[in-house]
C-alpha cells in the first residue's frame, strides 16, 4: 500500500515525502481510511507502530484551515509525548500551514495562554494542564471536532483518568473520538463505552 491510495491532498502527501514516510505502517493502513470517514476508533497499538501519524495524517487532512478556534484536542500522559506529537502534527501539516500548540505542566501558564490566544488548529496537552486552561477559559472547546486520547493506559497508571473524564464533560457531543492504548484494562474499557459512539476496534 501507498499513501497515494488514500484521499489525501497534495499538501499532506508532499509533507510525508519530506519526512521520508514512503509506505503506511500496519496501524496507519487500518486507521487512516476509518478516520477519513469520521469513525470513532479504539486502537490497540504500541509505541513505535507509527500510531501518531495514524491519527495525525487523516486529522490534519480534515482540518478546516480557516477556522480560528481549535478543532483537534490530543491528550497525552507526558510532557515529552505532548511535545513529540506537536512536532509530528506540525511536520505533517507544514504545507497546509497547520498550527499546533502544546500545553503541559512545569511550563509557565502565561506563555501557553499567549500561544492559545493565537490561531491554533491543534492543541496537544497533558490532562491536568488542559483542565487548568479550560477552567481559566484560556482554551475554547466549542469547535473541537476530534478528540484523541493517546496512551490511555498510561493516563490510568499516572492517575489522570479523573481529569480526562472532566475534560470529556466539557467537549462538544458531536465529535470524533479516538482512543489509543497498548492495553485495555477495565477502567479504559468503561471510559470508551461511556464516551464513544459505536467505535470500531482495531488491533495491531
Ligand atoms: P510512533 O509509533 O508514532 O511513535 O512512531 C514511531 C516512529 O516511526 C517515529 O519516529 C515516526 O516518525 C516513524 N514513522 C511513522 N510512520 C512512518 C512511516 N509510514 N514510514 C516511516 N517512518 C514512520
Amino acid at each position: 500500500p501507498r499513501f497515494s491510495d488514500y484521499r489525501l491532498s497534495e499538501d499532506i502527501q508532499r509533507a510525508l515525502g519530506i519526512m521520508k514516510y514512503e509506505s503506511p505502517t500496519e496501524v496507519q493502513q487500518k486507521v487512516i481510511p476509518l478516520v477519513l470517514e469520521r469513525q470513532d476508533l479504539v486502537v490497540k497499538a504500541q509505541t513505535g507502530s507509527g500510531k501518531t501519524a495514524a491519527f495525525g495524517i487523516p486529522v490534519t487532512e480534515l482540518i478546516e484551515w480557516e477556522e480560528n478556534k481549535p478543532q483537534v484536542l490530543i491528550l497525552t500522559p507526558t510532557r515529552e509525548l505532548a511535545v513529540q506529537v506537536r512536532e509530528d502534527m506540525t511536520n505533517i501539516g507544514r504545507f497546509k500551514r497547520i498550527k499546533a500548540t502544546a500545553v503541559y505542566g512545569k511550563e509557565p501558564f502565561s506563555k501557553q495562554r499567549e500561544e492559545l490566544k493565537q490561531k491554533t488548529h491543534i492543541v496537544v496537552g497533558t490532562p491536568g494542564r488542559v483542565m487548568d486552561h479550560i477552567e481559566r477559559e484560556t482554551l475554547v472547546l466549542d469547535k473541537i471536532d476530534y478528540l484523541i486520547i493517546d496512551e490511555a493506559d498510561e493516563m490510568l497508571n499516572r492517575g489522570f483518568l479523573a481529569d480526562v473524564e472532566a475534560i470529556l464533560q466539557e467537549l462538544p457531543r458531536d465529535r470524533v473520538t479516538m482512543v489509543f492504548s497498548a492495553t485495555f484494562p477495565n477502567d479504559i474499557e468503561r471510559l470508551c463505552q461511556k464516551h464513544m459512539n459505536e467505535p470500531i476496534r482495531v488491533a495491531i
